[in-house]
This record gives C-alpha cells, sequence and structure tokens, in this order.
C-alpha cells in the first residue's frame, strides 16, 4: 500500500491539491505496533515506498491512577537506508494521535491522508462551514461524514492535531466520528481503510465544494 500511497500523492500533485513538498499521509495495520508516514520535505511527484519512515507506538500505563489510563509515545524504527536520512512528516502529531488507537478500523488497516484541495480551502475562506454544505448535497453525506471546521491553527503543531482529533470526536479507543475535517486557511484530514477511500471522501467534498463556489449561492 506504500505504492499506493505515492500514487494518490502524485494524483493530489496533478490536480493541484498540493505543491510539491505539501501533503502528508500514514497507515497502519491493526496487528502492527508501528506505522509507516511520509517522510518530510521530499518531492511528492518522485516519492518511493522505501522513503517512507517506520515508526513504532509505545503504549505505557500511567502508574498511581485510577481507572487506568494508558500513555502513548513514538519513536522511529530502522526501515531502509534512505529513509534513515530523512525526517518524519512535520504533521506527525496529528498521524501519531489518530493511529495510536485504531477504533473503529481495529480490525482493519486505517490510512489519514493530509492535502490542500482548492476548494475546500476556497470554500472555508470564503466562510463557509464544510459540515453543512451536506445539507443541499445529500449524496456527499451517503458517503462521507464531514465534521465542523477547525479554525485558523499553526501548521505542523500540536494545536492542529488536538483541534482536528476534537472537531472528529476522536475518543481514547481512536474511534472517530467522521471521514472528513477542514482546516481553515490550510488544508484537510481524511481518514478510511484504504489510501483511494480517504481519497474518495477528500475528492467528493472537493467536487462539492467547486459546485457551490461556483454557484455563489453562499452566506
Ligand atoms: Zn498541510
Amino acid at each position: 500500500m506504500l505504492e499506493t500511497i505515492c500514487d494518490i500523492l502524485v494524483d493530489a500533485y496533478k490536480r493541484n491539491w498540493i505543491t510539491s513538498r505539501d501533503g502528508n499521509v500514514s497507515i497502519r495495520h491493526h496487528d502492527r505496533d508501528h506505522f509507516y508516514i511520509t517522510p518530510s520535505g521530499v518531492r511528492k511527484q518522485t516519492l518511493q515506498p522505501d522513503q517512507f519512515k517506520k515508526i513504532k507506538i509505545n503504549c505505557g500505563i500511567v502508574s498511581g491512577v485510577f481507572p487506568t489510563q494508558f500513555v502513548h509515545n513514538w519513536e522511529e524504527m530502522p526501515y531502509t537506508d534512505i529513509s534513515s536520512a530523512l525526517r518524519p512528516s512535520g504533521e506527525i502529531p496529528l498521524h501519531f494521535g489518530l493511529q495510536k488507537e485504531m477504533g473503529q478500523h481495529k480490525d482493519d488497516v486505517r490510512v489519514v491522508v493530509h492535502v490542500h484541495p482548492t476548494y475546500c480551502v476556497a470554500a472555508m475562506h470564503a466562510g463557509i462551514d464544510l459540515s453543512t454544505v451536506v445539507d443541499s448535497f445529500p449524496e456527499l453525506s451517503r458517503y462521507t461524514k464531514v465534521a465542523p471546521n477547525v479554525g485558523d491553527v499553526p501548521p505542523i503543531s500540536q494545536e492542529l492535531a488536538d483541534q482536528c482529533f476534537e472537531k472528529l470526536r476522536l475518543d481514547k479507543y481512536g474511534n472517530i466520528a467522521y471521514d472528513i475535517v477542514g482546516i481553515k486557511g490550510h488544508g484537510v484530514v481524511a481518514i478510511d481503510t484504504s489510501p483511494w477511500r480517504a481519497y474518495e471522501h477528500i475528492e467528493r467534498l472537493e467536487h462539492i465544494c467547486k459546485i457551490v463556489l461556483a454557484s455563489k449561492k453562499y452566506e
């Protein structure tokens, strides 16, 4: 699936959803204690599977606390020679938070895709909350659950990650109430069980945002 992630990032680049070095993706298989994430600052048109970073998820118990509380952290694992010279994506707080517990994907694969799709970002810039566009376009809500927007937050920050978790209604088991969330002035984050499935949430929302903006019927 790392090759498929490379494919979707090339596709996202061709659609102008990212510039060369933007965008990041992570993937975790339910039976593994690690996930893969795209490296920082690498051209997405030429990204290769052996450039990904392998990240171990450590889980410990907080001592002296009842009920039992778990604490997670991450560390890089050896993967390939080429990967060892690279750093993980700056958005790793976002990906780690969504991958450390897999919630409704606990028997499957979880893929987290972050890109900057033009019309989704334009719609948020125009003051539209992406969660409201489903009201007029039921074919969107049938397949994609859209969270309320995250406001202006700095990129590659814990604040961005925390705001995304809140709007996606991420719980301590890793359950997520929505498929996609928009970050104002920035981009979107989509989650599903394969790279293309996550990508389709973005594609669907982008298509509707383009229609809404073309109609000019919004406040
Ligand atoms: Zn971004």
